[in-house]
């Protein structure tokens, strides 16, 4: 049976790749240490369980606007106000099936055949695999790791054609967990509008910052930018809620309303228990996220530091997200191999540390290192790493 073209050059996502490879092993009977997780390891708090036991005792187990619930949305502008200054009306936000489907719909509302969305490398997997299946083209704009892997408004204004539609911006980011500050959203604001180009912010990691770097949403900086741009967001990683699929996105009401009429025809909506759960997850204060933040932040540093006495290894200290984007291009060059694939699946071969291949985030000298599992595995993980690398040398 053939199958359609838009799939036919679909990768499957390199970060479950290496998670399902680790499992396999793992299964085997293998010691293995996965650092590929894309997750917080925490379990959901449970007064957020308890709002989803509560909404299934309920009854409120049925469909809902296509949209998400009056309440939940109400919930979502609040936080809107309150921690990004920024005002939505209810038409201005769809409550989506996880920020992945906020970003799948808004790529198929957006994107006519060959029209471009710029995605600044390195890049969180799915942009482009979206973008293409939307009928778009991805137009990768690659950063400099000196410049902490950040567009510049020049690299932005080189990237643009007759044909872009589009610009991803992902502060903090994932791979890099890097963040814009207020005078470089300003500088790529003034490119896009000078263009009439839409701004995709994905915000996702907002609330995981170890740094006194404030988060900025550059739709906060104009009405014009605001006007511009369409936010996305979710509670996957700010409430350990990964598996409830509750993502959001805030902007232009025809956009939105054009997100809620596909979402119609194809989720109909986000599960209802999870918008319950969800609602719940912004009705409290932020104590949950905090105290997850706090851990993150003390595995952040002990894995940092352990890294970069490695040698062969660099690496820029992330401010936000939960990951560590090295560049390990002197050390795989050292341990004789010609790429950094190889290397990351000799690692997990040899000492049984699952890496993610910069490659699949479009930086081919670096590795992806999720610290969202415990200081004590963190710690084996540098170890055997260190180990590897020079037993190697
Ligand atoms: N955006 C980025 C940058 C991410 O890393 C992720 C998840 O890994 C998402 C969006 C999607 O999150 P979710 O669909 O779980 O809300």
């Amino acid at each position: 049976m053939d199958l359609a073209n838009r799939v036919k050059t679909l990768t499957p996502s390199s970060t479950l790749a290496i998670t399902a490879k680790a499992k396999e092993l793992k299964e085997q009977g293998y010691d293995v240490i996965g650092l590929g997780a894309g997750e917080p390891d925490f379990n959901t708090p449970s007064y957020i369980i308890d709002a989803a036991e509560k909404a299934m005792r309920d009854g409120l187990t049925k469909y809902t606007p296509s949209g998400g619930i009056p309440a939940l949305k109400e919930a979502i502008a609040g936080k809107f106000k309150n921690d990004n200054q920024l005002s939505y009306k209810s038409e201005e936000i769809i409550v989506t099936t996880g920020a992945k489907h906020a970003l799948y719909t808004l790529f198929q509302v957006l994107l006519n055949p060959g029209d471009e969305v710029i995605v600044p490398a390195p890049y969180w997997v799915s942009y482009p695999e979206q973008i293409k299946l939307a009928g778009g083209n991805p137009v990768v704009a690659k950063t400099m790791e000196d410049n902490q892997f950040k567009l510049t408004a020049e690299q932005l204004e080189s990237a643009i054609t007759v044909k872009t539609k589009a610009v991803i911006i992902n502060s903090p980011s994932n791979p890099t967990g890097m963040m814009y500050n207020e005078a470089e959203l300003a500088a790529l604001g003034e490119v896009c509008l000078k263009h009439n180009i839409t701004i995709v912010s994905d915000e996702i990691y907002e609330k995981l910052i170890y740094t006194n770097d404030e988060h900025i949403s550059i739709a906060q900086l104009s009405d014009t930018l605001k006007a511009q741009t369409i936010v996305i967001n979710g509670v996957s990683k700010s409430h350990a809620m990964t598996g409830w699929r509750i993502g959001y996105a805030a902007g232009n009401e025809k956009i939105i309303k054009a997100m809620t009429n596909l979402a119609s025809h194809s989720t109909s909506n986000p599960t209802s228990i999870a918008q319950f759960a969800a609602l719940a997850a912004y009705k409290a204060n932020n104590d949950a996220t905090n105290e997850m933040k706090q851990a993150f932040k003390k595995r952040l540093d002990t894995l940092y530091n352990l890294l970069i006495a490695i040698p062969g290894i660099t690496c820029i200290k992330p401010k936000g997200a939960f990951y560590l984007f090295p560049n390990v291009q002197q050390a795989v060059k050292m341990n004789g191999f010609t790429n950094v694939d190889e290397w990351v699946t000799a690692i997990l071969e040899e000492e049984k540390v699952a890496l993610v291949p910069g490659s699949g985030f479009g930086a081919a000298e670096n590795v992806r290192l999720s610290y969202a599992t415990s200081i004590g595995l963190l710690t084996e993980a540098a170890k055997r790493i260190d180990r590897f690398v020079r037993s190697r040398k």
